[in-house]
């Protein structure tokens, strides 16, 4: 599953927007005309825009403009680029027809926008202020499914239900007693609780009380502490939100349960084996790093 979404994230990165009648595609953020999107070529006066997901209709319609800016009109340079953007918009024809995703390499090479966005619905908007969470000892995939967490992107049922999908109920499929958000999933869910437990039992701090996936990222990233046990802790945090993912899903998909225990095993192996496989740097040292991980790990 995570492979046929890495491909569609450089299917997305590569493909670009044709547009008919400019309603379902942002004046801003798609790539429509040109080769980039207008906020990354314009970046100055996409600041200066009041409604930064206008669509392309908003702006130009008729061949004429309708400019909303923040404030008073644009002056200098701001005035510049603004003519150099009209420039660029002289040959742009809007027709009646619906905007439609052009994706060079499909065998069907145009989708409606709007299936797209459902298809990708992952990828409608990208991180402006998330934590750093990338990391070399960390597999590509697993960080992808963190990010997609970190921006509410996973299918949990409230979220398929906000993206207009009929769901039956919107209880937790394993508690059965609250509604499945991406906070109830991951954090609140007693499932997923014990295994932040283990995790603060394990590093031998206090359980902090958190709200959110966010909540964790930014405490780590605020810590006083070496880059290493941040490094440490950063890889347990991703490793364990692929692990409650999983399981979800084996309760959901396959029926298959798994205690608590042996779960606590499974993520310590994982981190082990990416740190020990993956960081050229540090080596572990195994006779204490179930007892002080951030001791156990060396240059
Ligand atoms: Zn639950």
């Amino acid at each position: 599953m995570a492979d046929v979404w890495l491909r569609m994230v450089l299917t997305v990165l590569t493909q670009i927007t044709k547009c008919g009648d400019g309603k379902d595609t942002s004046f801003w953020k798609d790539h429509w005309v040109g080769e980039m999107p207008l906020m990354t070529k314009y970046p100055r006066l996409f600041a200066a825009e009041e409604e930064e997901d206008c669509s392309v209709a908003d702006r130009f319609q008729h061949q004429r403009f309708n400019w909303k800016w923040r404030g008073e009109n644009l002056r200098g340079r701001l005035e510049e680029q603004k003519i150099c953007l009209e420039e660029d918009l002289q040959n742009i024809r809007l027709t009646a027809a619906k905007d439609k995703w052009h994706i060079p390499d499909a065998p069907n090479s145009e989708f409606t926008v709007s299936w797209f966005r459902q298809m990708a619905w992952s990828l409608e908007s990208f991180p402006t202020q998330l934590p750093d969470i990338w990391s070399s000892w960390i597999p590509k995939r697993k960080i992808i499914l963190a990010w997609r967490v970190l921006r509410r992107r996973v299918p949990v049922k409230s979220t398929l239900a906000d993206m207009g999908v009929d769901m039956h109920d919107l209880l937790c499929p394993l508690c059965s007693s609250h509604v499945e958000d991406v906070e109830h999933t991951f954090i609140k869910c007693s499932w997923a609780e014990s295994l932040w437990t283990r995790i603060s039992q394990w590093w031998n701090i206090p359980t902090p009380n958190f709200e959110s996936i966010l909540g964790i990222f930014e405490w780590i990233d605020k810590c006083r502490e070496t880059e290493l046990k941040k490094e440490i802790m950063k890889t347990t945090i991703i490793a364990n939100i692929n692990l409650i993912w999983d399981h979800r899903n084996g309760v959901i998909f396959d029926k298959k349960e798994s205690s608590i225990d042996l779960a606590f095993v499974r993520l310590q192996d994982e981190v082990t084996f990416w740190i020990e496989s993956r960081s050229f740097k540090y080596r572990i040292d195994k006779s204490f790093w179930f007892s002080s991980p951030f001791k156990a790990c060396k240059m």
